[in-house]
């Protein structure tokens, strides 16, 4: 029998995402042992090394944390933060083996951190902090192509994740798949179109689904569909101006955003790239002339009023305290762990949905794993088939033209008959991946309604997956 109360947080975020495990634990009926296989940690990894900063020596803490092996390679990002801790990283390469379990990819979860600011350190100082963490890992062995597979982060990205693949190559000459080590990479370095932007498409596509369903929508009072919909988003790092920009895309009204300096409002809507404009300018989203209200605590610009919230931040920025005076109706979980379990417990009971971070931001880890395939093929995706498809789509439209006596412009002969690219092949793929794990995910909660949240439905589906590559290897009957 379900107990739907979900335990408050007891201890740190590793003990929230494992109180959302156990929580959802008692739907599937897997054995106890079972349960606690899949969720405790497999091997944590606390390492410390000197760089040189200035005249002295700095020592720099880090970790990587390889929650899951019941697939190979595991998979996850590494966060540059003063506040990266053991407990986070725990609790975020945990929700990794969770989150491609939903979007069926084949990974285990990982998470790596390295406790520093990066404000604080010239780019050479950072180059140097971030090849000698790979090192650490290699002569650990916890990097490789079928290993281990680090990705960008919050306060990393591209250029981080090209010293990482050089560093991992150097120490592995000739090794065929070596750019597999890592994803997230420049394109001139193996990388593949459409992974910087791919976790906040993700996040909109998730939410423009979600907003599909007219009888959910019905339920909270809106109608269906994003046009119009008025959204705050919080963070604009990558996922969140990905987040702003797909959403506004999409046709939603973007009337907040909330940085680290404050928060600017406008009910009739912001412009996004005037605002990135002006931040570049001046440092601050603050003193934007397009907002009509402005505030210099970020939190406050979160309970304006809206429709869809999308922290995109970091974690644990709705709690038990202001989740209380939250307008939106639907939050959707750009970050990882954004929502205490306290503060989804009382949204959800409000009748708000969250959709859960372990899905919502999942497009990340889905168009790495594209990356990743693409270094072990060696070979961009479109580049054997875009021409092939063209010409014959082509051949077919001329023998069309002569048999009905109907000619198409060249302009809708091209429509018809182009060949896809990279980008467009990822996106493509992204986008069915997120639709149908949406469903996925909805399907699983309307079996039974003491399932009371996605976030619980994205957990069980995700346990079962897991259960099921252990069962597989014989290890529980
Ligand atoms: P980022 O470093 O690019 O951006 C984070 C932004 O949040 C920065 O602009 C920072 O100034 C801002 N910020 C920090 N504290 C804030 C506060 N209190 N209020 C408002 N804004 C604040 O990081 P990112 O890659 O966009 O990651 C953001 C979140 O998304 C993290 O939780 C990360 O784990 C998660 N995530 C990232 C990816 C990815 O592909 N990058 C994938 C999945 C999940």
């Amino acid at each position: 029998m379900a107990d739907n109360k979900v335990a408050p947080n007891a201890g740190g975020f590793f003990d929230d995402v494992s109180n959302f495990f156990d929580h959802a634990a008692q739907f599937t009926g897997h054995p106890t042992g079972l349960l606690n296989q899949i969720k405790a940690c497999n091997s944590v990894y606390r390492f410390r090394f000197p760089i040189r900063k200035g005249d002295g020596v700095e020592v720099i803490d880090a970790w990587r944390v390889e929650h899951s092996h019941h697939m190979s390679p595991t998979k996850g990002g590494i966060r540059f933060s003063e506040m990266v801790n053991e407990d986070e990283v725990m609790a975020l390469a945990a929700l990794m083996t969770y989150k491609c379990a939903i979007v069926n990819v084949p990974f285990g979860g990982a998470k790596g951190g390295i406790k520093i600011n990066p404000k604080n350190y010239s780019i050479a100082e950072l180059e140097n902090i971030t090849r000698r963490y790979t090192v650490e890992l290699i002569k650990k062995n916890f990097i490789g192509p079928a290993i281990d597979v680090p990705a960008p982060d919050y306060g990393s990205g591209e250029r981080e994740m090209s010293w990482i693949a050089d560093t991992y190559y150097t120490m592995n000459p000739g090794q065929l798949d070596a750019m597999g080590c890592v994803t997230g990479k420049p394109i001139a370095l193996h990388g593949i179109h459409g992974r910087k932007e791919a976790t906040g498409r993700g996040v909109a596509i998730a939410t423009r689904e979600c907003v599909s369903v007219a009888e959910d929508m019905k339920a909270l009072g809106l109608t269906a569909g994003l046009e119009g919909k008025r959204v705050i988003v919080q963070g604009l790092g990558n996922v969140g101006y990905h987040s702003a920009k797909y959403l506004s895309q999409f046709g939603a009204l973007i009337v907040g955003l909330c940085e680290f300096e404050g928060a600017i409002y406008n009910a009739d809507g912001l412009d996004l790239e005037d605002i990135v404009a002006h931040r570049k300018e001046t440092g601050s989203i603050l003193g934007f002339k397009g907002a009509r209200s402005e505030f210099s605590n970020s939190a406050e610009g979160l309970e304006q009023d809206c429709d869809i919230l999308v922290p995109a931040a970091l974690e644990n920025q709705l709690t038990g305290e202001n989740i209380g005076r939250i307008k939106a109706k639907i939050i959707a979980e750009g970050a990882n762990g954004p929502t205490s379990p306290e503060a989804g417990a009382i949204f959800s009971k409000k009748g708000g949905i969250i959709i859960p971070d372990m899905y919502c931001n999942a497009g990340g880890v889905t168009v790495s794993y594209f990356e990743w395939l693409k270094n072990l093929y060696h070979v961009a995706f479109g580049r054997m088939d875009k021409r092939y498809e063209e010409t014959s789509s082509m051949n077919l439209i001329n023998l069309m033209e002569k048999m009905t006596g109907v000619s198409l412009s060249a302009e809708q002969k091209n429509l018809v008959a182009k060949g896809a690219t990279e980008l467009e092949l990822v996106n493509s793929g992204l986008e069915e991946t997120m639709i149908r794990s949406y469903h996925d995910i909805r399907d699983i909660k309307l079996t039974n309604s003491k399932i009371e949240d996605l976030r619980t439905a994205a957990f069980i589906g995700a346990i079962d997956k897991v259960a099921i590559s252990y069962m597989n290897m014989g290890i529980w009957p």
